[in-house]
């Protein structure tokens, strides 16, 4: 029996409910292609269970989402053809989540595929740095 939020459509996605292009499934993940891709192979990840984000999930299924990151990329990779990869997690909505069920990004990258996800630098004091790095260290 798996956790859902009735109102959530990556829960009816993930468990089912609603067709997707799925590319793998097991007891805990279905992972599906993006309905509106960056590029060619744009896919997710998602838990069946329902966890708005990375701020909810279990460790378990912390756990488990790398090890299936790495096996789809290195699988997609080989299909594909693509020439790097990029595996992306957003969390509310000023870091760019538009669904607020918990999902990874595997985004194929091709040289000259047009898309550029670089961030922009800025540059910090060393005295900045340290002010930051107290704060948050753990
Ligand atoms: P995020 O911005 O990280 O919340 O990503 C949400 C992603 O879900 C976007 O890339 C959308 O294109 C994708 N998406 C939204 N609805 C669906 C759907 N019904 N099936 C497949 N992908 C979807
Ligand atoms: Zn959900």
């Amino acid at each position: 029996m798996t956790m859902r939020d009735e109102s959530c459509i990556f829960c009816k996605i993930a468990n089912g409910d609603i067709p997707s292009r799925t590319i793998y499934e097991d007891e805990d993940f279905r992972v599906i292609l993006d309905l509106a891709p960056a590029v060619k192979g744009h896919a997710l990840i998602l838990p069946k269970n329902h966890y708005r984000n990375l701020y909810e999930i279990t460790d378990d299924t912390a756990a488990k989402v790398l090890p299936l990151a790495k096996k789809m990329a290195v699988h997609m990779t080989e299909r594909l053809g693509c020439d790097g990869f990029n595996v992306i997690q957003n969390n509310n909505e000023v870091a760019g989540q538009t669904v607020f069920h918990f999902h990874v990004h595997l985004i194929p990258r091709y040289r000259d595929d047009g898309q550029n996800l670089v961030l922009e630098a800025h540059t910090m004091s060393d005295e900045e740095l340290d002010a930051v790095r107290d704060s948050i260290a753990l």
